[in-house]
């Protein structure tokens, strides 16, 4: 079994998020897994919950659980949706993390 594929296993990525790619960098024992999602997602919009399109979207970095002797982050493509009811707003809802914290939910609890 591969890396890539271990590492979807273990993180529980849910659709329509994706391994993008996997960096191990060394001489800082860090592991960088970058998640983007499916081109052409919807998402809930913030506001009201309907099904939106993606407006853009940037990286957000959260610090992980420590994957053997390696510091872990993951860098999660997050989107504004475009609602034709309530216009462009920030996801409400991610899956590993919130916005405004460092810490993914497992650092956290
Ligand atoms: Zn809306």
């Amino acid at each position: 079994m591969e890396l890539d594929n271990i590492l979807i296993k273990i993180l529980g990525i849910p659709s329509p998020w994706k391994l993008k790619k996997v960096e191990v960098v060394h001489v800082a024992d860090v592991v960088r897994i970058e998640i983007d999602y499916l081109r052409n997602s919807t998402f809930p919009c913030a506001n009201c919950g309907k099904e939106s399109k993606v407006h853009d979207g940037s990286y957000r970095e959260w610090r992980h659980l420590d994957f053997m002797q390696y510091k872990t982050y993951l860098n999660v493509k997050t989107s504004r949706t475009k609602c034709k009811e309530c216009g462009i707003l920030t996801l409400k809802e991610m899956p590993f993390g919130r916005m405004g914290i460092h810490y993914t939910f497992f650092l956290n609890d």
